[in-house]
């Protein structure tokens, strides 16, 4: 495995290569700060929302975590204080970004995981990767037995900006992908659910302030999808699929019910 040279020839690249330009943009967004979205994605050294959505300085809040999970405001306290709703109190409440993406992946460790303790959810015990999975990604456990009871052939619902505005999900309904990454994209769309929990984001997310969305990248074709509410799946983003897409995305709530 490559050493800690590896970042600091790293560095050395950087300050020969994009580094003033850096420097610039910083400059400008420091003064002038216009972030896009809060993203929550998984800690995979894979998945690297940045390059593939070609963001730049000042524009993503980016959290990562294992298994792109955040917590459900329910049980929030000294004792269960996470980062995750910390940031979307720096993102959403304290700043002004009106955009709220959860990503997830396929081949994902932590899903691989959290699916194989599935039957022990129970167990208060384990390292501290069994713990947080269980303790947080048991919700998204339970939607997935609801969608394997119905076979997967009727959509599953899903809170999304309000209660009102029900998300109907059919997960991958062309059968493109293994019984796990079906239940990490049920696992992207239930982090949805915990976010539009927290009280402070009610009215932001009533009023169509803040928006919520759930992209999935898959590893292995580099295709980036994203959680479309009219197709009721999720949907790589292409050059074709661009326009419904957008039409898709900026839909206001407060008039259409999906
Ligand atoms: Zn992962």
């Amino acid at each position: 495995m490559p050493g800690i040279d590896k970042l600091l020839k790293g560095v050395l690249k950087y300050r020969s290569t994009i580094k003033d330009e850096m420097t610039q943009k910083l400059k400008e967004v420091t003064v002038n700060p216009q972030p896009t979205a809060v993203v929550f994605s998984c800690m995979d050294a894979r998945v690297l929302p940045t390059r593939f959505c070609q963001t730049d300085v000042g524009d993503v809040y980016l959290v990562r975590n294992a298994g792109n999970l955040v917590p459900h405001s329910k049980g929030l306290g000294w004792h269960n204080a996470t980062t995750e709703p910390g940031a979307l109190v720096l993102g959403c409440q304290m700043g002004d970004i009106r955009h709220v993406v959860v990503c997830g992946h396929s081949d994902c460790k932590a899903m691989n995981l959290l699916y194989s303790m599935r039957n022990e959810l129970d167990h208060h015990d384990g390292d501290a990767l069994q713990l947080w999975l269980r303790r947080h990604g048991s919700s998204s456990v339970q939607k997935f037995e609801q969608w394997e009871k119905m076979k997967g052939r009727e959509p599953i619902t899903f809170q999304a900006e309000t209660p009102r505005h029900n998300i109907e999900a059919l997960i991958d309904p062309e059968n493109n992908f293994g019984i796990v990454d079906k239940f990490s994209q049920i696992n992207t769309l239930n982090q949805l659910q915990n976010i539009a929990s927290y009280p402070f984001l009610k009215e932001k997310l009533q009023t169509g302030k803040v928006r919520l969305h759930a992209l999935w990248f898959d590893i292995h074709s580099g295709n980036v999808y994203i959680f479309s509410k009219m197709e009721k799946k999720f949907v790589e983003i292409n050059e074709e699929n661009y326009g419904m897409l957008m039409e898709d995305s900026v839909k206001d709530p407060k008039i259409k019910h999906y």
